[in-house]
């Protein structure tokens, strides 16, 4: 195997494997010299969660990697209901809103990836 160090984006070296043809290889390392090496993506989407408010996940990597999306998509589902409710309901959506931001269980939003908002929702009375 051939290998070549490549300076991504962000200034972090990488080994790269270098074997296959000239064309795709030379792609691939135009491709990881323009992108950000995976430790400064991680770093990116934290910093996303942070500013969208979301607490830290807990649970090995792979659970979090599936957790990731499946929370964002809850909170995307809270914010159209938010924006339909009623005005008296205003508050109890704001805390939905809370209770979504602030489950850092990673194994709880894939074992409740389809119903997460009914049974946050179940808590706070809506
Ligand atoms: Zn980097």
């Amino acid at each position: 195997m051939a290998w070549r160090f490549i300076t991504h984006a962000c200034g972090h070296q990488e080994r790269i494997n270098v074997d296959g043809p000239y064309v795709i290889v030379e792609q691939r390392v135009r491709k990881a010299e323009q992108s950000l090496c995976a430790a400064c993506i991680g770093n990116v989407s934290r910093q996303d969660n942070r500013m969208d408010g979301f607490c830290a996940l807990w649970g090995s990597k792979t659970q979090c990697d599936r957790a990731e999306p499946i929370r964002r998509r809850v909170l995307n589902q809270v914010d159209i209901l938010a924006a339909h409710a009623r005005i008296e309901d205003r508050d109890a959506f704001a805390e939905l809103r809370k209770q979504v931001l602030r489950r850092d269980d990673a194994a709880w939003w894939i074992e409740h990836r389809n119903d997460a908002v009914n049974i946050l929702a179940q808590d706070i009375e809506l």
